[in-house]
């Protein structure tokens, strides 16, 4: 695996979008700095009765267009850099999907995996008691991310409420439903994610009905990435992977079963009817459409040059790294970049927020519209700028996204 460091690349990106805007380069430096960091050391007591420090961290990279958002990762290699990377890339997607909200990302160096279900609870509680003067709903909105979910937002919630002395559900998002999470927020990453490849198909001329489409990790992006590719837009799911492994079949995968297997083993793999592949393997099969939902720089200058897909849609953060990112452009792979494409999550997260702030709860299906209609007209206003400028889907969003930033810092009198 490539060794990029996911804030350089996304610095690099910046320089390069930098001529587009004639961005002044006292601008530029200080876009390439977050303006708030914190780093915490969170004391926990372990089931054995014996205390274990963890390392979290909370970069709020922007907040020129609002209060910040992001994310919180539980992961046993989260580095501040990825943390910083993954901030500044929230700061874009906001920007980009039009959202009145800064850019923020958390993490907490961890293998929740080897953590009690009391260990968990005690540990995300205990990093909002560390972080609470620095959160809330009109500074920082925490969000699931890798290895968290709206189980461990419920717990985070409920914490912030009980320090804060009243209940305060627009402090997080992603939250259950049944404590003022919205509907559609669950799949929402993968379905924004669709929209913005069912029009990159159309000015390709690809056909979805049919297409072959794999898969890179089986979590909250990638299982949903799987169940709607086949059931809304009529995809063939030829492959998936997990952290363990992946499958491969070319005549298709039954998505539900394949749901159902995880669930009871922990693990895609050893599916019946199913080869057994790597995931190195995963991203160089004979697919139309390649989705990485899992970690960054998996596409690198050693694989890129082989990946035969006609589209990769970055579900995932910072999937392909900026080498690849040459490659693939000049071998006329269309890659759908990862702020455009995985930005529905954030986008659900902020109808969650309204709902929240207006005591409102709405329904499903005006999620899903409203969502639509974001990502359809945020995938359009990227492409015609590419066009224009014959650059990169990225370079184009990029474009988009620092320029609103830049105005805003200006209109608020910071440069
Ligand atoms: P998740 O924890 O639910 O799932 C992660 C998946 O990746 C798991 O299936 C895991 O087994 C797999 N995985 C881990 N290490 C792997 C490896 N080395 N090789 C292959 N697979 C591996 O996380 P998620 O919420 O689905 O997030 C996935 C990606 O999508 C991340 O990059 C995240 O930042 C991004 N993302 C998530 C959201 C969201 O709403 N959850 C929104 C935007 C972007």
């Amino acid at each position: 695996m490539s060794e990029q460091n996911l804030f350089d690349m996304v610095k690099r990106h910046l320089c390069s979008c930098s001529t587009d805007i004639a961005m002044d380069e006292n601008i530029e430096a200080v876009l390439k700095m977050p303006r708030r960091e914190i780093h915490v050391s969170i004391p926990v007591r372990m089931d054995t009765g014996t205390i274990r420090a963890f390392q979290g961290f909370r970069v709020q990279y922007n907040d020129a267009l609002g209060p910040t958002k992001g994310g919180i990762r539980f992961h046993p290699d989260e580095t501040i850099d990825t943390i910083r990377g993954l901030a500044a890339l929230m700061t874009w997607k906001c920007s980009l999907h039009n959202l009145p909200l800064g850019g923020a990302k958390g993490g907490i160096i961890c293998n929740p995996k080897e953590l009690s279900i009391h260990e968990l609870e005690r540990l995300s509680r205990a990093y909002v008691q560390a972080m609470y003067p620095f959160l809330g709903p009109d500074r920082d909105i925490p969000a699931p991310d890798v290895y968290t979910n709206p189980g461990i937002m419920a717990w985070m919630v409920d914490e912030y409420s009980k320090i804060a002395g009243k209940t305060t559900f627009g402090s997080f998002t992603g939250k259950p439903v049944a404590l003022g999470g919205s509907e559609g927020r669950l799949d929402a990453t993968a379905r924004g994610g669709w929209y913005v490849i069912r029009e990159a198909a159309r000015d390709l001329g690809l056909e979805l009905s049919g297409s072959k489409v794999a898969i890179q990790g089986f979590g909250n992006v990638g299982s949903f990435a799987a169940m709607l590719g086949q059931e809304v837009f009529g995809a063939r799911i030829v492959a998936v992977s997990d952290s363990h492994g992946g499958i491969y079949n070319p005549d298709g995968l039954p998505v539900r079963d394949l749901v159902t297997h995880k669930s009871e083993n922990g693990t895609v793999v050893h599916f019946p009817g199913a080869t057994h592949i790597t995931n190195d393997e995963l991203l160089e099969l004979p697919a139309d459409i390649l989705i990485p939902a899992a970690l960054e720089n998996v596409i690198n200058q050693s694989n890129a040059p082989r990946i035969r897909a006609r589209i990769v849609a970055e579900f995932a953060n910072g999937p392909v790294d900026n080498d690849a990112d040459e490659i693939l452009f000049s071998r006329e792979i269309q890659v759908l970049p990862d702020f455009l494409a995985n930005g529905g999550g954030v986008i659900a997260s902020y109808y969650e927020m309204v709902q929240n702030f207006n005591m409102d709860h709405w329904e499903e299906e005006k999620v899903h519209r409203k969502l639509e209609r974001k990502m359809t007209d945020a995938y359009r206003a990227v492409h015609t700028l590419a066009l224009q400028n014959h650059v990169p889907l990225r370079r184009a969003a990029y474009t988009i996204a620092v320029s609103r930033v830049v105005n805003a810092m200006k209109m608020r009198g910071w440069v």
